[in-house]
């Protein structure tokens, strides 16, 4: 374990695409939206209980917008709350059930205000994802003297890819890269391209569960350890990483392209002056 005056921050980033979890819902009954956030729960009390340093937020990623789940606006934080939601009686530590509570509360209104509009139904993911480095750097602000931050990033991905992101993408993980910070994938459909390039660029781990049902089970063993206790696991072996580029012009995947040697903007078509920094 680390020492005491050791932060150890944890943001999961969970995608809640509305479309995907319908289809999800029709195809798996036994696997809904509300059975990943149980597991989502799981891991993130799980993180929680490790230690008396150990921090947790949770950030929805949905079609245009990504939302705090935890901690959210309404939380003041410490023990200040006179309501019903924490002290169920049954022993449970208090701060879990509060953090639970106020998930499914979020979870819940994200659901029943989201609309979904124009055209878009990709997921908004790397917006999510910038989200998370600034709640961290701001906690790292924050931090009281003598004491450090570890932090990571957990994104659990459903939806496809998009394209259209990449740019957007890259800069994520490069400046996640730039302050040291893990991102994880725990993907739960098809492979993700970008996500492959995320983790194996910062040092996390990717792993596309064979079993939806088994989510929890999955966060538990692979992903809550951090990166030290990891290297004495046995862990699923590393993903093949697609490194393709998306071509500034169509966005398209390309594996062979012109690239300007000015700006190193990537194109799949010769032209000979570059279109982004002419
Ligand atoms: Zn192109
Ligand atoms: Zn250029």
């Amino acid at each position: 374990l680390g020492s005491e005056e050791e932060v150890n921050l944890l943001v999961i980033v969970m995608d809640v695409n509305p479309i995907w979890w319908g289809q999800q819902a029709q195809r798996e009954p036994q696997f809904t939206l509300s059975k990943c956030m149980d597991a989502v729960m799981v891991m993130g009390n799980a993180h929680m209980s490790m230690s008396r340093t150990s921090k947790l937020a949770v950030i929805a990623s949905h079609c245009q917008d990504s939302h705090f789940l935890y901690p959210s606006k309404t939380w003041r934080g410490g023990d200040g709350r006179d309501e019903d939601t924490s002290s169920s009686g049954d022993g449970k530590y208090e701060l879990l059930s509060v953090a639970n509570n106020l998930m499914a509360e979020e979870i819940r209104s994200i659901i029943l205000k989201s609309e979904i509009k124009g055209t878009s139904t990709q997921t908004l993911l790397a917006g999510s994802l910038a989200k998370a480095l600034c709640y961290i750097h701001r906690m790292s602000k924050e931090l009281e003297g003598g004491q450090e931050i570890k932090s990571r990033i957990l994104v659990i991905k459903a939806a496809d890819d998009c394209a259209l992101q990449y740019m957007n993408f890259m800069n994520v993980i490069f400046a996640a890269q730039k302050q040291s910070i893990l991102i994880d994938a725990c993907v739960l459909d098809s492979d993700s391209g970008l996500l492959q390039q995320a983790c194996d660029i910062t040092g996390g781990l990717y792993l596309k569960i064979p079993q939806k049902v088994a989510l929890a089970q999955y966060l538990l063993w692979v992903f809550l350890p951090d990166s030290e206790q990891r290297s004495q696991l046995v862990l699923p072996p590393p993903a093949h990483v697609d490194y393709r580029a998306a071509c500034f012009c169509h966005r398209n995947l390309i594996e062979i392209g012109y690239v300007c040697s000015v700006c190193l903007s990537i194109f799949c078509n010769f032209s000979p002056i570059c279109t982004t920094c002419e």
